[in-house]
């Protein structure tokens, strides 16, 4: 009995057909559920970015708004200053006087003091012209073009972004009118401010989602960039209807960007942008993608060994039933299955294990009664041959009988006739075998005739044939035999004979034989005619005294007639 070695557990296909079941139907929910998750954290982080634009851009754009609020509140302060209104006052109607135009001077050289915000401060009059001023100043073409144009003055105070002629980048001018008595404005208090001190409000956003913000005048012409000061460029072309909604377009450069815009309150007007570039907030999606897929991934790892450790348990046992059974299909019968368990699985693997050890036993007991009438059939066998022996034998002689002397001279002489050969026939017959019973008894008489048949038997040769043809005389056939040799076998016969009596013993029984002999085709063709002219000559030798060999042609012609 042969236990079966285990089998590839994993390359099956039965194992494969699992694996490629549990697989679609455990990682298509997986993956379908990740996709669904991921479209919709897609959607989250899409409002996420959103709600960072507007949120963050509405928080800038408060901080730009106080920060001026504080810019304004200077302005009022120093421009409602007595010394000011008194020394413009003065310098106006005078025409310009040297003293006050100093004091105006140190003044404004006082309020400035060490902060960085003001790049300087100077008094214009309506038409531009400077007054007084902390350093060199000069009011730039366009901004004196608005003062002339401008009819309500009177009113407002004007904060302006204008691209400094001597700078070469945008400055921020905030001019406040300076009032008469009568409330008339007599000239403009102007803060030359640093659009640089805006940068940190402007600075790009830290974390995940990195804004970065765009400084704008009311013709789109861009004063900071990504929260840097720019110089001068191409305005944006953007549609500045929709303020305050999240759109995808391109900003400073060919990159497409979610961008966000809004006004600016006037008088300093203009428009805030936020905006994200599509590839940055995309990879920031893609980032939030990740943990989906490794959860993803740790799921079907924990499909794929929980499969393992499933398959260990039932696959092994239907893969030993499979192997098996083709062995058992091959016809190998010594197979022995390990039954696990006492499931179905284990109740079949029993089942098999008795199929085939039944199959077996019957196969023994067909193999036993196979190799009994194998017996019996080699017994049957010998038996016929042993019956048909007897049936062409004689029983006191143990040479063949008459009737299988017939039927061997009849085949033999049509063999040999065929053939071209000759065939001799010896008839032998005991001389005076008559008195030998008469004086030593049928007994002695039958083994004497034992004794010569055991004679000729020992003188022919083996595809020679001896023969009792009937009482005391005895035949034999020798095919290819002719007559000189068959003369020659009879007188050897006839010597054998007479030799194999013991004399010296007085008295003694003692036998001898006369031989006729005939050949075919010299004196018969036919199966009778030879025996007659054996015959004749066995007669001729009787008629000779006995104890001879006499041949056919001896005696004269022998009718061949058939009967
Ligand atoms: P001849 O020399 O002329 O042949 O004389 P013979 O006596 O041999 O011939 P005959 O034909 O007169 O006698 C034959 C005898 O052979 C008769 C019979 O007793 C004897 N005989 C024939 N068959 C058997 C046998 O099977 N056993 C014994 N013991 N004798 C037999
Ligand atoms: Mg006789
Ligand atoms: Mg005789």
């Amino acid at each position: 009995m042969r236990h079966l070695g285990s089998p590839t557990l994993f390359l099956s296909r039965l194992a494969l057909k699992i694996l490629v079941i549990l697989l679609l139907c455990g990682v298509l929910p997986v993956v379908l559920t990740g996709l669904l998750t991921q479209r919709r954290s897609e959607d989250v982080l899409r409002e996420r970015v959103s709600d960072a634009l507007t949120t963050h851009l509405g928080e800038r754009k408060a901080e730009i708004h106080a920060w001026m609020g504080d810019r304004l509140r200077d302005a009022t302060r120093w421009a409602s200053a007595f010394i000011v209104f008194d020394a413009v006052e003065t310098m106006m109607r005078a025409g310009g006087d040297a003293n006050r135009a100093r004091e105006l001077n140190d003044y404004l050289q006082s309020v400035l003091g060490n902060t960085r915000v003001y790049e300087s401060l100077f008094v214009v009059n309506r038409q531009g012209d400077v007054l007084a001023a902390t350093r060199a100043e000069r009011l730039e073409k366009s901004v004196r073009r608005q003062l002339a144009d401008r009819t309500d003055l009177e009113q407002e105070s004007v904060r302006l972004v204008v691209r400094s002629e001597v700078l070469n980048r945008a400055t921020l001018l905030a001019l406040y009118p300076i009032r008469g008595q009568r409330g008339t404005t007599l000239a403009f208090l102007v803060e030359r401010i640093d659009l640089r001190e805006l940068e940190p409000l402007l600075r790009k956003l830290d974390g995940p989602l990195a804004l970065s913000f765009w400084l704008l005048d009311r013709d789109g012409n861009v004063f900071v960039r990504r929260g840097v000061v720019a110089e001068a460029s191409k305005p944006l072309t953007l549609d500045f209807s929709r303020s305050e909604l999240v759109r995808e377009g391109t900003l400073d450069d060919s990159a497409r960007a979610l961008y966000c815009l809004t006004a600016l309150a006037p008088p300093l007007g203009g428009y805030l942008v936020a905006g994200i570039g599509s590839a940055e907030a995309r990879e920031s999606l893609a980032k939030a993608g990740w943990p989906i897929l490794v959860v993803a991934l740790v799921g079907i790892s924990a499909l794929v060994v929980a499969f393992l450790w499933a398959t260990r348990g039932v696959l092994r046992p239907i893969l030993f039933l499979s192997e098996g059974a083709r062995r058992l299909s091959a016809g190998d019968l010594n197979v022995y299955l390990p039954v696990w368990g006492r499931d179905e699985i284990g109740a079949l693997t029993a089942t098999f294990n008795e199929m085939i050890r039944r199959i077996r036993e019957g196969r023994e007991a067909i193999e036993d009664a196979r190799d009994e009438l194998a017996r019996a059939n080699e017994d049957l066998r010998a038996a016929n041959q042993t019956l048909e022996e007897l049936a062409i034998t004689d029983g006191l002689t143990g040479l063949y009988n008459h009737r299988h002397f017939q039927d061997s001279l009849e085949r033999e002489i049509r063999r040999c006739d065929r053939e071209g050969r000759p065939l001799s026939l010896l008839m032998i017959d005991i001389d005076h075998f008559k008195q030998f019973n008469d004086r030593w008894g049928h007994t002695e008489g039958d083994a004497a005739l034992r004794r010569v048949a055991g004679q000729i038997m020992k003188t022919i040769r083996a595809s020679d044939s001896a023969f009792r043809y009937g009482g005391e005389e005895l035949a034999v056939l020798l095919p290819g035999c002719m007559k000189g040799q068959a003369r020659e076998v009879a007188e050897k016969v006839r010597l054998a004979v007479a030799d194999s009596w013991s004399r010296r013993a007085t008295p003694a029984p003692w036998l001898t034989v006369s031989v006729g002999v005939a050949t075919s085709p010299d004196d018969a063709r036919v199966a009778r005619g030879l025996v007659d002219a054996a015959d004749v000559a066995l007669y001729a030798a009787k008629a000779r005294g006995r104890d001879c060999v006499v041949v056919a042609e001896a005696v004269g012609p022998v009718s061949t007639s058939e009967p």
